[in-house]
């Protein structure tokens, strides 16, 4: 399974407070965790080459990551239709945080998922496990907690998810549909809130622990393209 996290990278290059978090950026944090975890994991970042998820990148790409955030309207429109073939092909997705308002994350819900409330107050979140049945679940217990994260309120404009994993709750009295599947073509979605970059939450154990089970859900075998249009009969009738 090949792994490739891609992230705007444009908060850690500009702000001190936030490089002081991710020296390398939220990517390098998260590929970090995911090789020591045995994974084959590439990273592409905006200011690459065709916002580095060329054709040659994406075919070679069983599950990409996705956090954005200031920089959403920068990722070209073509380069936004390419992820989207790859996930009708059965790439899975992965998308983190303020990436519920990039343009890949609303392409593919069909809705305007970008609104929904927010506030930066450093609430506490207490993420609770609504199926524990759930893959990405797995090894998580009931629930568990960021000491400090951004808060995010419901109502969160996306479709009806398939399967809801988590549901969040903050401090200041707000709750979250936090951790969302999707199924789109062959490629399956896993939304997931936490990652606000002003706060060490991709240090976190327990994020750490769902987002490496999100990568085993996600992953689809590659299969022959479906075929389209116009076809011969499969049966003869005489
Ligand atoms: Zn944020």
């Amino acid at each position: 399974m090949k792994i490739t996290v891609w992230n705007e990278y444009v908060h850690e290059k500009n702000e001190e407070s936030i490089r002081a978090i991710y020296p390398e950026g939220i990517h390098s944090c998260i590929a970090k965790f995911l090789t020591e975890a045995g994974y084959d994991v590439k990273t592409a970042t905006l200011d690459m080459p065709e916002a580095g998820l060329t054709d040659e990148v994406l075919a070679e790409t069983d599950v990409l990551f996705w956090w954005g955030h200031v920089a959403h309207g920068s990722v070209p429109d073509s380069v936004v239709d390419k992820v989207y073939n790859r996930v009708m092909e059965g790439m899975g997705l992965i998308v983190l945080h303020s990436g519920h308002a990039s343009k890949i994350f609303s392409k593919l819900m069909g809705t305007p998922s970008d609104r929904l409330k927010w506030r930066e107050s450093n609430d506490k979140e207490i993420l609770w496990v609504i199926d524990q049945s759930h893959p990405i679940a797995q090894g998580i217990d009931e629930k568990f907690i960021l000491e400090h994260e951004e808060t995010y309120g419901e109502h969160f404009a996306i479709p009806q998810p398939d399967e809801l994993v988590f549901v969040s709750w903050f401090s200041g009295g707000e709750v979250f549909r936090s951790g969302c599947t999707f199924k789109r073509g062959r490629g399956k979605i896993f939304y997931f809130r936490p990652g606000h970059e002003s706060c060490p939450t991709y240090h976190d154990p327990n994020v750490q622990k769902v987002l490496k089970n999100a990568v085993e859900w996600a992953y689809t075998p590659p299969a022959k393209a479906y075929k389209y249009g116009w076809v011969a009969p499969t049966v003869k009738n005489d």
